[in-house]
């Protein structure tokens, strides 16, 4: 059986099936010192079995010396050194990994073309195997010199306790102004506190920590974004400020960017425009953890890696064996493969090959992290769509940064693909796509889901009697209402122009409906204007369960029928689906 870690849910392989037995979450920060000091017994541990692997390498260099140049010996002798080479380093015997990966250049050739050495080969050999085992035994093998020097990472304020994820503050000393954004931000599920001057806005921020602040700028007491810049100077994370000003001078829009403004709105500013802008705020705090998939022969080597990049706060799940890739990687859909080049049984190279040529992989980025420095060589491994040769060793903080940066530019790129442009949700075909994912988890996990349809009502009289900007405006505020108050593990997807899909993992029927139900009802009180006009739009939506209903098109179908049901019965309603419906059409 091979090995599969996964620090989110634990697989075992069970008839070529994987369950889940265990669930385990991202690292807080206690569990973060653990980690470190994970890291260092990791080291340590390796340091104890370094002796015997030079013991071996001497060995078998002796016989080479003192003897007949035996070809075998020498591809073995090859062989550990391009191990040790890749391994030393990583756990901070640089010197040793230097010297290991020199004699490996020097066996490469004679390796390759069965040849015996020249004499210079043979010095140029024993000087980088003497100077492995010299550099072994000057190496201080005490624990303080076993520090990994981690990433520094500033600390979020999500990692503050006192930081209500979705409190605003609100700075307005219009009280009109000030009443028409509360209502907006907590339809959106924002809770906001409303401060008319600068002084209770300040005693209020010795208190609480809000995710963000929203400011009018000439306030009874003073200038809000002068005193907003002294605050941000005592603080490690500036607080996000969007400023909401009638004052269009260059002055005030630079002294609003010194006081940490992430955004300038102009009175009248509009509130969905504002509440996007708070959204990508708290969603860049509140994103899911990037997910790597590593993909490395030596067991220490990738656990160490492992760990530095679960440090990070990311998911890791690591393989071993590159023979046994295809179904974990299909279960933990990583945002980046990290591979070694060298691996028995298939090279890192054939093996971004095989992932390259399955289209649902196409878009993964894949980045190697090996010991080759030849840069030939490295230009060849990268042909098969790989995007990053990294060397090993490599500094804690480049590998995280990297990896990063990758992920974040692939999800860019992803979002163009598969999302919708007037709403950001997801596609007709990715929904249908995560759906039947969504239901084989399901039926793996012996678990319930729950699919609704939703779809506004006369929405056709929405355009014809405003036209059809003010209808986008509306399904605008309906995706992010959507958005916002779903959670973080539900799906959302524009079906269609004015259609939507919910996939709900582990909820069944009825606390869907409940849930939609309210939705429903907080949807048909907003006010959408047209000029000096205001009108309110409701929805009528359709929920079917899993396993009532046990696949995807079945889903669909009851859905979109008890959808079909609450539009005959009035509008405006969410009606269930009972699996005896469906059963009752096909017979009919
Ligand atoms: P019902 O309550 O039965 O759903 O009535 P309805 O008027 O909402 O349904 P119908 O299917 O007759 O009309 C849907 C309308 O939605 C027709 C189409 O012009 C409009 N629509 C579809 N996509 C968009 C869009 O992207 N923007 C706007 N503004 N309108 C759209
Ligand atoms: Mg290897
Ligand atoms: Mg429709
Ligand atoms: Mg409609």
């Amino acid at each position: 059986m091979f090995k599969v870690r996964f620090n989110k849910y634990r697989y075992v392989k069970r008839e070529g099936n994987y369950i889940i037995i265990e669930v385990v979450p991202v690292p807080n920060k206690c569990e973060k010192n653990v980690i470190k000091e994970k890291l260092v017994s990791l080291r340590l541990d390796y340091a104890q079995k370094l002796s015997e692997k030079i013991s071996q390498i001497d060995a078998i260099h002796d016989r080479l010396l003192n003897g007949k140049w035996v070809h075998h010996d020498a591809a073995e002798l090859h062989c550990l050194l391009h191990k040790l080479a890749g391994e030393a380093g990583t756990f901070g015997f640089k010197e040793i990994g230097q010297a290991a990966r020199n004699g490996e250049i020097v066996l490469k050739d004679l390796v390759d073309g069965i040849k015996d050495p020249d004499s210079k080969q043979r010095r140029q050999l024993a000087g980088d195997i003497l100077k492995i085992s010299t550099s072994y035994r000057q190496a201080s093998l005490s624990k303080e010199e076993f520090e990994v020097e981690l990433p520094v990472h500033h600390t979020t304020p999500a990692e503050n306790l006192h930081m209500d994820k979705r409190l605003i503050f609100l700075l307005e000393d219009d009280i009109t102004l000030a009443a028409e954004m509360v209502t907006y931000l907590e339809y959106y599920g924002y809770q906001t506190r409303h401060f008319a001057c600068i002084s209770n806005f300040q005693q209020a921020l010795e208190k609480v920590e809000p995710v963000a602040v929203i400011s009018d700028i000439m306030l009874p007491d003073g200038n809000s974004a002068g005193i907003i810049k002294d605050i941000q100077k005592n603080r490690v994370t500036p607080l996000p400020v969007i400023f909401i000003t009638g004052l269009e001078d260059m002055s005030t829009r630079l002294e609003a960017v010194q006081a940490g403004g992430v955004a300038y709105f102009l009175k009248p500013a509009d509130p969905t425009r504002v509440v996007d802008t708070l959204d990508s705020l708290v969603n860049d705090r509140d994103k899911e953890p990037n997910r790597v998939m590593i993909i490395e022969d030596s067991g220490s080597v990738a656990d160490f890696y492992s760990y530095i990049l679960r440090q990070a706060g990311m998911e890791t799940m690591v393989i071993n064996d590159p023979m046994n890739v295809m179904q974990p990687l299909e279960d933990f859909r990583p945002d980046l493969i990290l591979m070694d080049l060298y691996m028995p049984g298939c090279s890192g190279l054939n093996l971004a090959k095989i992932i390259r040529q399955q289209e649902t992989f196409h878009s993964i980025p894949i980045v190697y992290l090996s010991v080759e420095t030849d840069t030939d060589i490295q230009m060849e491994a990268m042909r098969p769509g790989v995007d990053e040769f990294l060397t090993k060793p490599i500094k804690p903080g480049h590998l995280v940064s990297s990896v990063n940066s990758r992920v974040q530019r692939a999800r860019i790129l992803r979002s163009f693909m598969v999302r919708d442009s007037l709403t950001g949700l997801f596609n007709h075909t990715l929904t249908k796509e995560y759906l039947g994912l969504e239901v084989e988890q399901a039926r793996r996990r012996n678990g319930k889901l729950s699919f609704a349809m939703i779809d506004i009502d006369n929405f056709k009289l929405v355009n014809d009697t405003y036209g059809h900007p003010v209808g986008d405006q509306v399904i605008r505020i309906i995706a992010k209402l959507l958005s916002n108050r779903i959670r973080k593990a539900d799906i959302i997807g524009r079906y269609g122009g004015e259609e939507f899909a919910v996939i709900m993992p582990d909820t069944d029927a009825e606390i869907a409906t409940n849930i939609l139900d309210k939705l429903r009802l907080d949807f048909s009180q907003i006010p959408h204007h047209y000029g000096n006009d205001e009108f309110t739009v409701t929805f009528s939506s359709g929920v079917a369960e899993f396993p009532a209903f046990p696949n995807a098109a079945t889903l669909c179908e009851a859905a979109d029928q008890a959808l079909y049901a609450a539009k005959n019965s009035g509008r405006n309603k969410v009606v269930k689906a009972e699996s005896k419906d469906l059963v009752m059409k096909e017979l009919r």
